[in-house]
């Protein structure tokens, strides 16, 4: 199992971080051809028009874009939440239309208006116990201002959702390589050997569960 992280601009080196202490392979993606062999992709927080940018400019949008209509898993992380989006309010026609959601850029403020904060996340084990809500952070962070049919919300903060999934694709508004917390990370990794179990001439135990804690 190998994961390519974009590594275009932004917070990817700490997405590396996370995958390398739970023992996942990775790759650093720049050209099309750091795709190949690939199974799961991390689009890491950043800026968002700078990643388009490079990503246009450097020939991988499509690509992408494609292997998520084809089913890869994608864990995709603030400014990789508003490219994966339907439509981004202030931008419309300029994102890949992978997640049916609508968002909105920088909808809490500027960087000064960051901030943390604990959410209840009922698909991340052992989060029924208040005590082990995920501490989330924001940053210049885009608010989901619709969400289709086929999306599941999989937490929200007051009454916004900010952790949403549709298939493989799995988004969130906050940014959860920056915390010890490495639960959302095992269950993107979950979703990619669940995928590679169930592809012909795979692997066969479909669903095992990584373990491995998560810091306080
Ligand atoms: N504000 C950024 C943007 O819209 C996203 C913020 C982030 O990735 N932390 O591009």
């Amino acid at each position: 199992m190998k994961i390519g992280v974009l590594a275009l601009q932004g917070a990817f080196r700490e997405h590396e971080q996370v995958l390398g202490s739970l023992g996942a392979r990775y790759t650093e993606v720049r050209q099309p051809e750091d795709l190949h062999g690939c199974d799961g992709l991390v689009l890491p927080g950043g800026e968002t028009t700078t990643q388009r940018k490079l990503a246009q400019t450097y020939g991988l949008w499509e690509p992408m874009e494609k292997l998520g209509r084809q089913g890869m898993p994608i864990l995709a992380t603030c400014a990789g939440l508003i490219l994966l989006a339907k439509r981004i309010d202030e931008e419309p026609g300029s994102s890949m239309d992978l997640l049916d959601i609508d968002v909105r850029r920088n909808a809490y403020g500027r960087q000064v208006f960051s901030f943390e904060t604990p959410l209840t996340v009922p698909c991340l084990d052992g989060v029924h116990d208040p005590a082990d809500s995920f501490r989330a952070i924001f940053i210049r962070a885009p608010r989901i201002t619709r969400v289709g049919p086929a999306v599941t919300v999989l937490a929200s903060h007051k009454e916004d959702p900010v952790a949403v999934e549709q298939g493989n694709i799995l988004g969130l508004c906050f940014h959860p390589e920056l915390t010890p917390d490495t639960r959302f990370h095992i269950y993107f990794l979950e979703k990619v050997r669940n995928r590679e179990a169930s592809r012909p001439g795979r692997g066969t135990a479909a669903g095992i569960r990584v373990t491995a804690g998560h810091g306080s």
